[in-house]
């Protein structure tokens, strides 16, 4: 069974091992799910919805005051939370008021819950967009996507909408300081884990210095059934790995 797709948006909070519990905030249009990635291992199906252009989407979004709103009362909630995170049925940044909407959740948290922190779970591709960029001053967690250290590979893997090329993703990495980068290593066909490619990814994550790295592999069905799992011992060295060659603290989690 693949993850059912998010009615509303609001989500949780869900208790998470690494970030303590957390409530989503599901930007995408319900129960739909809307990407710039198509990647082979997402729990939540293949993207049908596979594009950068919102454009013929854009009167399925949540309006921008019904995500304050319902925000603002969940905050105002004796609910414990110690994450507000931007994630759910795609890629968060694709939202057309994403940067205005960050600010809005930002001066909720201030005002209601100043303990919790704000995240980010994005796949990269929205760091095209200057406003997306600049709200990151705003996000205390911005976690980032990058699986792979080439152009094949990153193609292989997230299967992106076809303007997106691997290199400018790594060049806005690049650019950016105190960013969590987030991986999903898979075994089989397609694989990132091979040796020429860890040693591209690695030198990849030399260059970018980010805050961490956070390594996964699959731990749910997948709509692909030639990929597998990388197991946690594995993990564990790849991790010992990058932050041997990187300077970088890595991070794996397993269930
Ligand atoms: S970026 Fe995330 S939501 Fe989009 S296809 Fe990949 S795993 Fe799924």
């Amino acid at each position: 069974m693949l993850l059912e797709l998010k009615q509303g948006i609001l989500y949780g909070p869900v208790n998470s091992r690494r970030y303590g519990k957390s409530l989503g905030i599901n930007l995408m249009p319900a129960e739909k799910k809307l990407c710039s990635f198509n990647c082979v291992y997402c729990h939540y199906g293949t993207t049908k919805r596979c594009t950068m252009n919102i454009d013929q989407y854009s009167g399925e979004f949540p309006e921008f005051d019904n995500v304050v709103k319902a925000l603002e009362k969940k905050l105002k909630a004796p609910v414990e939370l110690d994450l507000i995170t931007f994630s759910g049925n795609g890629e968060p940044t694709l939202y057309p008021q994403f940067g205005e909407l960050v600010e809005a959740v930002a001066e909720l948290r201030g005002k209601y819950r100043p303990e919790a922190k704000i995240a980010l779970l994005s796949n990269s591709t929205g760091l095209a967009c200057e406003d997306v960029v600049d709200s990151l001053d705003m996000i205390d967690m911005p976690i980032l996507k990058l699986d792979a250290g080439n152009e094949n590979t990153f193609r292989a893997i997230n299967r992106p909408a076809r303007s997106i090329k691997f290199e400018d993703i790594f060049e806005r990495l690049f650019s950016l300081d105190g960013i969590y980068i987030q991986t999903v290593f898979v075994n089989g066909q397609p694989s990132n884990i091979g040796k020429d490619d860890l040693a591209d990814y690695i030198e990849c994550v030399a260059r970018i210095k980010p805050q961490e790295v956070h390594l996964y592999s699959i731990d749910r069905p997948v709509p692909n059934a030639r990929i597998s799992l990388v197991p946690p011992e594995k993990l564990e060295k790849m991790a010992v790995k990058i932050t041997k060659e990187t300077g970088v603290a890595a991070r794996a989690f397993y269930e």
